[in-house]
């Protein structure tokens, strides 16, 4: 199992601030996991495993930052959107930084069949948005009310619209 105090732990909050890091244990906890719980073999290999502490950037600034501090001191990173993959893909296998971009949630841009946003844009978001420049999304999972688009782009294959568009 992996402890939720690091020697670093104390560090980070100093250096970025208790708004943006999180350390409380039974909130670490809850953010390391997503519904690996749903395979009876994932839910053997990957319960009891966490990260450290919980970072919620809210700018790219800030992002670039974490990232910076992590890798000079070799801490390990998982990102994490809405936490609906069913794979474990979020889950901290040597403890570190779950990294929470759910904050980064913009839409920088919409073109005619195109659009530009940043990582914790939620798809359904997304979706209403295009609606009213009469577009829509090709395919996106079921869990588009609270997956992101980092996530279902990292994470996910497809969904509703996929007979007829495909997959990713
Ligand atoms: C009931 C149920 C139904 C589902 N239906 C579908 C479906 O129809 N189609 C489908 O494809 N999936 C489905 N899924 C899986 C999942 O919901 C989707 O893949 C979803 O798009 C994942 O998005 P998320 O934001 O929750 O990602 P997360 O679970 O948070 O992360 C998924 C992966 O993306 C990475 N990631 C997240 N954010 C970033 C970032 N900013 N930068 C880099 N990497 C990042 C994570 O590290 C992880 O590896 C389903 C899951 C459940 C529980």
């Amino acid at each position: 199992m992996t402890s939720i105090q690091s020697d670093w732990n104390q560090e980070i909050v100093d250096h970025f601030g208790s708004d943006i890091v999180k350390t409380k244990e039974v909130y670490v906890k809850r953010m390391s996991q997503d519904y690996f719980w749903y395979s009876p073999v994932l839910k053997k290999q990957l319960e009891n495993r966490y990260g450290d502490c919980v970072i919620t950037p809210r700018t790219e600034q800030e992002l670039t930052e974490v990232i910076t501090f992590a890798v000079q001191r070799r801490i390990p990173i998982v990102p994490r959107g809405g936490a609906t993959g069913n794979y474990g893909q979020i889950i901290p296998l040597r403890g570190g930084i779950v990294l929470d971009t759910t904050k980064l949630n913009k839409i920088i841009k919409i073109e005619s069949g195109a659009g530009t946003f940043q990582a914790g844009v939620k798809l359904g978001v997304i979706e209403r948005t295009l609606r009213e420049t009469n577009q829509e999304l090709r395919f996106f999972p079921s869990t588009y009310m609270k997956s992101t688009i980092a996530g279902f782009i990292a994470g996910g294959t497809g969904g509703i619209g996929s007979i007829e568009y495909g997959t990713l």
